[in-house]
């Protein structure tokens, strides 16, 4: 069945009427005509696939209107999507500090091993203690390391790394980190939304 509404849409595209229900392509290079077969919803290119139905074609021409709102509905909408707005910024900036803080805190253990590393390369070369009992302290600093640098390698990972849920819990709830950081450190690895493993390095 033929529609005079997909008619004039077609026009309005630049496709060439033919008939009640065939047009020339307005998409086809080359010469045949009448390639297009339409109906009340729907129009069809033989030739190259051009398809469309009407209010996806109405809508690209620019002739759709959606659905006037009620100015009380536009303002629940745009209250709505504001506070949606802000729960996102909320939890984004809460993701982000524990971000920085799981970075800040491998940073710290990092520069904790570098220290002690290099006093114990001196004193072991050598070099006087620069107080009593240097070496013994350099060595609790080494074994410190030891003991934190693979938790906060988990964290690490799981808040730069997790899938967004795994992430989102992580930064919401410090109390409940124990749990993740454990698995991360079993598996030796964490994983994101699309499966990928990301390894703990330690
Ligand atoms: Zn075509």
């Amino acid at each position: 069945m033929s529609s005079p509404l997909m008619g004039d849409l077609l026009s309005h595209a630049g496709f060439c009427l033919r008939s009640r229900t065939r047009a020339d392509c307005a998409h086809c290079s080359g010469t045949s005509t009448g390639t297009v077969a339409y109906n009340a919803e729907l129009a069809h290119c033989f030739r190259c696939g051009w398809a469309a139905n009407a209010r996806g074609l109405a809508r690209s021409l620019g002739l759709l209107r959606e659905k006037s709102l009620s100015p009380e509905e536009y303002e629940r909408l745009r209250r709505e999507r504001q506070a949606l707005r802000q729960h996102a910024e909320v939890l984004l900036a809460v993701e982000k500090a524990a971000f920085l803080e799981a970075q800040e805190r491998v940073l710290q253990v990092e520069a904790m091993r570098r220290n002690a590393g290099s006093r114990l390369g001196a004193l072991r070369g050598g070099a006087p203690e620069r107080y009593a009992c240097e070496e013994e302290n350099v060595w609790q600093a080494l074994v410190e390391v030891h003991n934190q640098m693979p938790r906060a390698a988990a964290a690490y990972n799981i808040i730069a790394f997790a899938a967004h849920r795994d992430r989102l819990a992580f930064a919401l709830d410090p109390q409940a980190r124990d749990r993740p950081i454990s698995a991360a450190l079993e598996g030796g690895h964490v994983i994101d939304e699309r499966g990928y493993r990301f390894e703990v390095q330690l």
